[in-house]
């Protein structure tokens, strides 16, 4: 029988946040409404044998109640991995769900939000990369974790914001198309130049337009009204903006980093769900920052996951044709061998 929750205890977890407009901040009255929806959710989703996995961009009321599992895109598709429910909902957008899905062909997974892009997975199409490798055919194409299944299955390897330079370091190759992120892609150049790896890098024109927005005049402004607090960046952002912070790294790097960190005030520069779930998880430690919301992994709400649950057939059921699921696995599994983090 699944824990009830009660609008004093879901008030308790989430008075704390405090970034955003009124769809991230919380009062009573909005917990006693949301309250039965949870402990519907949770209810069905015991009933019908299924996990809730959750990206952290996604909204708080969700992270703290229904999922079991959150983290960024490649812990979910790792937890996907391991999990013995028969369905997979997954609150955050399609080419998540689909990293799951090629990971876990037999499980279902859907996705309860209909506005599920991205705008850095929808910068790049299958054709658009077979086309480029015929323009480059020496190159070694790495793709970001942050591409279609499609895409995945026209590239050699795929990588995540975590070991991008690991393992291009590492490819018996000096000549990299890396895609689709062409901010991640000059932090990556500068990175290897510093680690004295040498190789020629080529990067496609995609951007997150959500880390595209930071600027480095902000970085100025914040350093000057909050000295003390430690300034942390996402490898999305511009190269500007990370020269200028203290530390860069990935959501669960930067989650690490604050929790490991001495300092008692910190700014985030990334989506701001990251900040709230740290709000929430650390309430000792002061942020500050402002309200940079990605509308695609918003757009997962508690009443989307419930008619979920009720009606899959409403949801985005994800499915991968054969072809593609073999050539995107191979490319995923080439960062696992670089990687070696699972067994498979
Ligand atoms: S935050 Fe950026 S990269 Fe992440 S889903 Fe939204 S648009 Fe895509």
């Amino acid at each position: 029988m699944a824990n009830k929750w009660s609008a004093t205890a879901l008030f308790d977890r989430l008075s704390h946040v405090s970034l955003g407009g009124s769809t991230c901040l919380y009062s009573l009255e909005t917990c006693e409404k949301m309250v039965p929806l949870i402990n519907e959710i949770l209810e069905l989703k015991e009933r019908q044998d299924a996990i809730i996995l959750a990206h952290s961009y996604v909204s708080p009321e969700i992270l703290v109640t229904v999922a079991d599992a959150v983290g960024d895109s490649y812990e979910l598709s790792l937890k996907a991995k391991q999990a013995t429910e028969k369905t997979i909902v997954f609150a955050a957008v399609k080419f998540m769900g689909e990293t799951a899905k090629l990971l876990n062909p037999e499980k279902q997974v859907l996705i309860p939000s209909q506005k599920n892009g991205c705008s850095l997975a929808d910068s790049i199409t299958q054709s658009q990369v077979k086309q480029l490798r015929s323009e480059y055919p020496d190159h070694t194409f790495v793709c970001y974790i942050n591409t279609t299944a499609e895409v995945k299955a026209e590239c050699d390897v795929c990588v995540t914001s975590s070991n991008v330079t690991q393992i291009v370091s590492q490819i018996d190759n000096d000549k990299i198309y890396f895609l689709p992120d062409r901010l991640m892609g000059q932090n990556l150049v500068n990175e290897l130049a510093e680690k004295g790896v040498k190789k020629e890098v080529k990067y496609w024109d995609g951007t997150c337009y959500v880390h595209e927005d930071y600027d480095p005049e902000l970085v100025a402004y914040i350093r000057q009204k909050h000295p003390k607090a430690a300034i942390v960046s996402h490898p999305e952002c511009s190269e500007s903006v990370v020269a200028l912070s203290d530390y860069v790294g990935s959501t669960s790097q930067m989650m690490n980093y604050v929790k490991e960190h001495e300092a008692d005030q910190y700014f985030l520069l990334t989506e701001c769900g990251l900040t709230s779930r740290l709000q929430t998880e650390v309430p000792n430690k002061q942020f500050i920052g402002s309200c940079s919301m990605c509308k695609y992994m918003k757009s997962n709400t508690l009443d989307g996951i419930l008619q979920t649950l009720k009606e899959p057939e409403s949801a985005i059921n994800i499915n991968i044709d054969q072809r593609i699921q073999k050539k995107a696995r191979s490319c995923i599994d080439a960062m696992f061998d670089y990687n070696q983090p699972i067994k498979r």
